[in-house]
C-alpha cells in the first residue's frame, strides 16, 4: 500500500513538473485528488486495511496530497506568472522608437505667393474681388477696349466654348464687373486674384495660371500714385534693396501703359542668365485705366480716373523662389513642393 503511494507521488509530481499549461495542471489534479481520483482511491480504500497499518499509511497519503496540493498550486502561481510575463513581453511598448510620422499638408507655393500678394494690397487699403472664371467676349475684351476684330485679341489666344463665351484671359474682366456694379461711386480699390487661361504651353507659359489684377478709380487719380503703389508692392514682396524702372508700353485698357521692371533678384542687377545679362526682370504690366474704358463701364472720364495693373502669380513665385521652369508648379511633383 505505502509502495503504491509512494509510486503515485513519484508519477505525480513529474506530471505536474513537466506540465505547461494550466488546462494540464487541472487535468492532473482532478486525475489525483479528485472524487475518484487515485489518492482519494486510496485513502478511501484504507477501511479494508489492518487497523494497525491505517494511521501509517492515512499519514502518508495525507502527506502525499498535500504535498501534491503544493506542488499544482506552485505550478500554477508559476505557469501564470510565466504567462503574464510572456503577454508583457508581446505588448511591450518600446518608447525610445521613433513615432510614426505624421504627414501634414500645407499650402502650394503658387497660393503662398498669391496669400502674400493679397495680403500686401490689402495692407495698402485694397479690397480682393473676385469674378467668373468663364466668361462673355464682352466682359474679357469689349469692356476692356478690345473689340471684335482688334489686332490685340492676337496677343492673346483663347479657349472659346461658344463664339461668345471664353475662359478667361486675363483678370481684367472684374475691372469691368465691378465698375459697372458700384458706378457712380468712387473711391473703387480692388484686387481680384484668380485663374486665367491661354493657349501656351512652354518653360514660362502655362495653359493656366493665376494673375492678379488691381484697380483705382478716384478722382485725380495720378501716375505718380500707380508708381508709389507699384514700388510700395514690389519692395514688400522682394525687399529694400530692389530697384524699379517703368517702360512705356501697350495695352489696349490703359492709356498711357507700362511695363514695370525690377532689377534682377538673382544677380542683383549686373547681368546673368535669368536676367537675360540685362539686370532686369519684367514683373508686372500697367497704365492709367483708358477713358473708354471707364465711359463703357459708366463712368465720366472727365470726373474720375483711375489706374490698373495686372500681374502673374506664377512670375512672382519663380522670381521670389528662384525657380526657372513654371511647369514645375503645376506637375505634383512632392519632391518640389516639400521645399516650400
Ligand atoms: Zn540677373
Amino acid at each position: 500500500m505505502l509502495a503504491t503511494i509512494a509510486a503515485i507521488r513519484e508519477v505525480a509530481l513529474a506530471r505536474v513538473a513537466a506540465a505547461t499549461s494550466s488546462e494540464e495542471l487541472e487535468a492532473i489534479r482532478v486525475q489525483y485528488l479528485g472524487k475518484k481520483g487515485e489518492l482519494t482511491g486510496v485513502l478511501r480504500g484504507m477501511g479494508k486495511l489492518p487497523p494497525e497499518e491505517r494511521p501509517r499509511v492515512g499519514q502518508m497519503a495525507n502527506q502525499v496530497r498535500e504535498e501534491l496540493e503544493r506542488a499544482l498550486q506552485e505550478a500554477k502561481e508559476d505557469l501564470s506568472r510565466r504567462e503574464q510575463a510572456e503577454r508583457l513581453r508581446a505588448e511591450a511598448i518600446d518608447v525610445t522608437l521613433p513615432g510614426r510620422p505624421v504627414s501634414r499638408g500645407y499650402r502650394h507655393p503658387l497660393y503662398q505667393t498669391l496669400n502674400e500678394i493679397k495680403a500686401i494690397f490689402m495692407g495698402l487699403g485694397f479690397d480682393v474681388a473676385e469674378g467668373p472664371e468663364v466668361e462673355s467676349d464682352y466682359y474679357n475684351f469689349e469692356a476692356l477696349n478690345l473689340p471684335k476684330e482688334h489686332p490685340a485679341r492676337d496677343m492673346q489666344d483663347s479657349f472659346y466654348i461658344t463664339e461668345d463665351v471664353l475662359l478667361r484671359t486675363h483678370t481684367s474682366p472684374v475691372q469691368a464687373r465691378v465698375m459697372e456694379a458700384r458706378r457712380p461711386q468712387v473711391p473703387i480699390r480692388i484686387i481680384a486674384p484668380g485663374k486665367v487661361y491661354r493657349r501656351d504651353d512652354d518653360a514660362t507659359h502655362s495653359p493656366m495660371f493665376f494673375q492678379v489684377e488691381g484697380l483705382l478709380v478716384d478722382k485725380r487719380v495720378t501716375f505718380g500714385e500707380l508708381k508709389g503703389t507699384l514700388m510700395a508692392f514690389i519692395k514688400q514682396m522682394f525687399g529694400d534693396q530692389v530697384r524699379v524702372r517703368f517702360r512705356p508700353s501697350y495695352f489696349p485698357f490703359t492709356e498711357p501703359s507700362a511695363e514695370v521692371d525690377m532689377s534682377c533678384v538673382m544677380c542683383g542687377g549686373s547681368g546673368c542668365r535669368v536676367c537675360g545679362h540685362s539686370g532686369w526682370l519684367e514683373i508686372l504690366g500697367c497704365g492709367m485705366v483708358h477713358p473708354r474704358v471707364l465711359s463703357m463701364s459708366g463712368y465720366d472720364p472727365e470726373e474720375v480716373s483711375g489706374f490698373a495693373f495686372g500681374l502673374g502669380v506664377d512670375r512672382v513665385a519663380m522670381l521670389k523662389y528662384g525657380v526657372d521652369d513654371l511647369r514645375l508648379f503645376y506637375e505634383n511633383d512632392l519632391r518640389f513642393l516639400r521645399q516650400f
